[in-house]
């Protein structure tokens, strides 16, 4: 299988993140029920997992189309490319 150019990319970028400890769409909303938090590769910009209720990583790709986040949770160091559907 062919490597994937978003995931190679994103290996050599860190942004730095746009929040510490919250969902950066949450907050605005006024809303705290994020399970996990996921990093942007390309701008810094950190929102909720799939697994949240407002799912605001996946909306972040959707609205920009930065395609890799990267988990943002304590000793987790895995990618995940939304194009490729591709985890890295
Ligand atoms: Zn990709
Ligand atoms: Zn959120
Ligand atoms: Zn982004």
């Amino acid at each position: 299988m062919a490597g994937c150019e978003h995931l190679e990319a994103a290996a050599g970028r860190d942004p730095a993140p746009g929040s510490r400890t919250a969902c950066q769409d949450c907050l605005a909303l006024g809303r705290d029920e994020w399970a996990h938090l996921r990093l942007c590769t390309e701008c810094g910009h950190v929102a909720c997992c799939d697994s949240s209720p407002l799912r605001h990583a996946t909306q972040h790709h959707r609205d920009t189309g930065h395609p890799v986040v990267r988990s943002f949770e304590p000793g987790e160091t895995w990618a995940w490319c939304y194009v490729d559907e591709r985890l890295g």
